[in-house]
């Protein structure tokens, strides 16, 4: 008998008919003899109404109260799909973080989980009920309740069926799997069979919001069998693995993610001397504003400008700080540009492959999109670029590696 957590996300439990669609599906998993915990998000929508109402009383809500508030959108869901349960005849008991005791730190909004207690859980699952578990919350030493940042109960799912050493952790959602990229951007996408967790991770963190990114870090480090699946449809779905198969077939590139995120700062004209970018960047970092890329170009004129990108959130404070800095070390000037989007190709098939790069730079080149940043590491290559072609640099680059799904007969 096998124990599996699965993790339903807010499209799927967005009604209360998709609740009790959810409800028949885990009474047939349950009748099939496996042990089954549930984590739900809230109601598609429902998190983003309540953080609407937060701004409405201010522009920077109090993180904690705010984390009070957004949890209430799970704990909505659960108390529904254990009804649902019951009313079929399946025993089922629902629980918040606090109750479970999903143990974070105290970052409210953000925090992360440290220690989960399986007591309870492990009790319920042998008095033969169903265990449904609030996603994206947890409680911190104190008490107080903590949010794990948007997209979180991936997260939750994942903690869990480490916790408790499920025998995979199956993340539903309103597609079939992890695709070559967006599908809703690129309808020629691909769902992949398998992807690897470090290619996941990139996928992740690069902008394909699938997967939080931290649910993927979660799954490799306790080695989680991890899975993305349709919440109403039959399939094999998508399984994050640890294991980089060298098969002839395997593509150079296996997905493509892109992001909207960011935002870009120049400060131009810097007296260029040792310690420069520390001058510039140290003050950002001490405002606890994040940079993702980075270049420096150095002119004939012992000055140097200095590119970097921030999350679009971060963007106001950090040119703020930047204008700071500017006056202080006489540089020329300060432009910000919020217009930006960055475009990363991702795949491990890259390490044993050359001109990965220039290929993406001439597919890109060939639509006339200006690159105005670049960054890579071993399997990635990522590109900033005007955001008004995010959607064509996506499609070329799709068809460029040979991603796009084969034409169906008649279309
Ligand atoms: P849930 O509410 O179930 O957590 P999300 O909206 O968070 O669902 O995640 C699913 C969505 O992720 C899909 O509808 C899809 O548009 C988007 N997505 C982005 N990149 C990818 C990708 N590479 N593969 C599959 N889906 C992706
Ligand atoms: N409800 C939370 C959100 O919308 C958590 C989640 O859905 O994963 O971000
Ligand atoms: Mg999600």
């Amino acid at each position: 008998m096998a124990l599996i957590v699965q993790k339903f996300g807010g499209t799927s439990v967005g009604t209360v008919e998709r609740i009790e669609q959810v409800a028949e599906k885990v009474k047939k998993f349950r009748e099939g003899g496996d042990d089954i915990v549930v984590v739900v998000s809230a109601m598609s929508g429902e998190t983003n109404r309540l953080i609407d109402l937060a701004k409405q009383i201010s522009d920077t809500p109090v993180p904690r109260e705010l984390d009070v508030m957004v949890s209430t959108g799970e704990q909505v869901t659960i108390a529904l799909l254990s009804m649902a349960l019951i009313k079929r005849g399946v025993p089922a008991v629902s629980y918040t973080g606090n109750q479970v005791r999903i143990l974070t730190d105290s970052a409210h909004n953000k925090a992360r989980i440290l220690q989960i207690d399986d007591q309870k859980i492990r009790a319920d699952l042998k008095a033969g009920r169903v265990v449904v578990v609030a996603g994206f919350q947890g409680v911190d030493e104190h008490g107080n309740i903590t949010t794990l940042g948007r997209g979180g109960s991936d997260t939750t799912g994942v903690a869990l069926a480490a916790a408790l050493k499920a025998d995979e952790c199956q993340i539903y959602t309103d597609v079939d799997g992890v695709y070559t990229t967006d599908p809703r951007v690129v309808p020629q996408a691909q769902r992949l069979d398998k992807i690897t967790f470090e290619e996941m991770l990139e996928m992740a963190s690069l902008g394909s919001k699938v997967l939080q990114i931290r649910s993927v870090e979660f799954a490799g480090k306790y080695n989680v069998p991890l899975r993305v699946l349709h919440s109403f449809q039959e399939g094999p779905g998508t399984l994050i693995t640890l294991d980089e198969e060298e098969s002839m077939e395997q593509p150079i590139i296996s997905g493509i993610a892109f992001n909207r995120d960011e935002a870009k700062l120049t400060i131009r004209g810097v007296p260029d001397t040792p310690g420069v970018a520390f001058k510039i960047l140290g003050p950002i970092s001490a405002a606890n504003i994040e940079v993702d890329m980075i270049v420096q170009n150095v002119s004939h004129d012992n000055t140097t400008d200095f590119t970097f990108t921030v999350h679009r959130n971060d963007y106001q404070n950090a040119l703020r700080v930047l204008e700071q800095t500017a006056s202080e070390i006489g540089a020329r000037e300060v432009v910000g540009d919020t217009n930006i989007a960055k475009v990363s190709i991702v795949g491990v098939g890259m390490r044993s492959h050359a001109g990965v790069a220039s290929r993406m730079f001439e597919a890109l080149a060939k639509e006339s999109i200006n690159i105005q940043m670049i960054s890579t590491s071993e399997i990635k290559v990522s590109v900033v670029i005007e955001e008004k072609y995010l959607e064509l640099a996506v499609r070329a680059l799709h068809t460029a590696f040979e991603l796009d799904a084969p034409a169906r007969q008649g279309e």
